[in-house]
């Protein structure tokens, strides 16, 4: 690659299923690249294996892109000069090559079947061999005498059964060298002219002009083939960068056990994409070691690959969860008015709430700045247990809640009697008005003002872990806040 040349990475998925965070992590990765360097971020879709493909996989895969803003170059929807994008309208490319490679030698036909595959697989098993093909078909001989019985083949890679290690010059882990001897003879079109993932992904770096392929750290293995089909098709070899594994807090596997593993949960979740494209970006990369906050203008100015760790990342949901929380705080009041309207209006509808009125930005613009500090993600029933109160005509609440205040019912009813008396003859309801008249009121029946003020809490809220009272009271208004103290009373019997 000269100095000159435009830098192009790819984000090259699978269509099996929802993407997971690992997978994003790498999309992310790749597209940090191309913005830092002013390159393309192409989208491939590798559907060539047709038994694995899952239904509705391909719109989660550009789901999950836009979600977190990684809009790519090339690609599904948007086209590109070295269209189709999806490896199933691009057969006739791979097939040719396979062709090419049997023509020079590098590849051949093989017609062994899967119930000979399987017997050879029996025997290396009980021998303790590590399974591999035993090349029966390389023999030109043999293989004559298969071809004219018929039947299904494959077509083969002919790997080199001696010579120098392969080294894979890796960007991240340096020199990674692999004895030739340990590769066998993989298969390159299976019998039904689809490619496998080796020559497909070969074949479209090249005609895509892929200049860095940066993906998880699980296809480094697969890295010494790819290498020597390169050579093989005259191809020019891209740099290759392999980002180190995302590993759960216990250092195994990340899996369903850690928490979600598929990115668009996150976003069921209440998780802010600004937060999620942060946090993934510290997944294997760090600025120096220390700065955890970065915006996504910052990642694409300080991204590089030489801060690409070697060693495994590891996925911690607790740290995620206080990044959100940052990312929250950070929120103007209007964004956050119409996030928290949205994820209110979800949970009304889903489980058929009364509202005293319609939930609008209008009316959230006041509650903002009373439950800012204490959302920890958008989740629609967290967002409802800290927000729900002030939307209901009364706090849906039976005597449960008030089983945690330490004052005795007939001692509960004669101070919320005195609190609506006290507040009865309040003109000015504002929040530092409120604080004034009930402060005096504790002292005056002899309560704790923390007994006092729980209890009120509860019958305004219909919960002991509420905003902060008075402005919760301010913003409730006179009228609310004393229908709710007369309904506590009742309740209070
Ligand atoms: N299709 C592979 C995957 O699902 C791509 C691996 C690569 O980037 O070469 O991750």
């Amino acid at each position: 690659m000269t100095q000159t040349q435009e830098v192009r990475v790819r984000y090259a998925p699978s269509p099996t299923g929802d993407p997971h965070v690992g997978n994003i992590r790498t999309a992310l990765f790749n597209w940090l690249y191309a913005r830092h360097t002013g390159g393309k971020f192409i989208l491939r879709i590798e559907d060539t294996d047709q038994l694995r493909e899952a239904q509705g996989a391909l719109s989660a895969i550009l789901q999950s892109l836009r979600w977190l803003g990684l809009q790519w170059d090339e690609g599904p929807e948007v086209g590109g000069p070295y269209a189709p994008y999806i490896q199933s309208e691009r057969l006739p490319l791979y097939q040719e090559a396979a062709r090419r490679l049997v023509a020079q030698g590098h590849a051949y036909t093989c017609y062994c079947t899967p119930e000979e595959l399987e017997a050879m697989r029996k025997m290396q098993q009980q021998r303790r061999e590590p399974p591999r093909y035993e090349r029966r078909c390389r023999d030109a001989a043999y293989r004559e005498k298969k071809a004219k019985e018929g039947g299904p083949s494959v077509i083969r890679f002919r790997t080199p059964l001696e010579g120098d290690a392969i080294v894979v010059h890796d960007l991240v882990r340096n020199g990674v060298s692999f004895d030739p001897a340990t590769l066998d003879d993989f298969v390159l079109l299976k019998s039904a002219g689809f490619p496998t993932y080796h020559l497909a992904n070969v074949v479209d770096d090249h005609f895509m002009h892929i200049t860095h392929v940066l993906r998880a750290e699980e296809w480094l293995p697969s890295t010494p083939r790819h290498l020597m089909l390169y050579r093989a098709l005259g191809y020019n070899v891209p740099k290759f960068g392999h980002l180190p594994m995302i590993l759960g807090p216990d250092r195994s596997k990340l899996s369903k056990r850690h928490g979600a593993t598929a990115l668009l949960d996150y976003r069921a979740q209440g998780f802010l994409p600004e937060a999620m494209v942060n946090f993934l970006a510290l997944l294997g990369w760090s600025l120096d070691d220390k700065t955890e906050v970065l915006s996504q203008e910052e990642l694409v100015r300080h991204f590089s690959i030489e801060r690409i760790s070697k060693a495994a990342a590891i996925f911690n949901i607790e740290k995620l969860t206080w990044m959100n929380g940052v990312y929250i705080r950070k929120m103007g009041p209007e964004a956050l008015a119409a996030q928290l309207a949205t994820a209110l209006t979800h949970h009304a509808q889903e489980k058929g709430i009364t509202l005293a009125a319609p939930i609008t930005q209008d009316a959230l613009r006041p509650i903002t700045p009373l439950v800012q500090e204490r959302l920890h993600t958008m989740q629609p029933q967290e967002v409802w247990d800290l927000c729900g109160f002030f939307l209901t005509p009364l706090p849906a609440y039976g005597d449960a809640p008030f089983r945690k205040s330490p004052l005795a019912p007939q001692a509960r009813r004669a101070a919320l009697e005195e609190t609506v008396v006290a507040l009865e003859s309040l003109e000015d309801f504002s929040a530092t008005a409120l604080e004034g008249a009930l402060r005096p009121l504790a002292e005056r029946l002899g309560l704790k003002t923390r007994d006092l003020f729980m209890l009120i809490r509860i019958a305004v809220t219909g919960t002991d872990v509420a905003p902060p009272l008075f402005e919760t009271m301010a913003v409730l208004g006179k009228e609310r806040t004393l229908e709710r103290l007369r309904y506590a009373i009742r309740l209070a019997g």
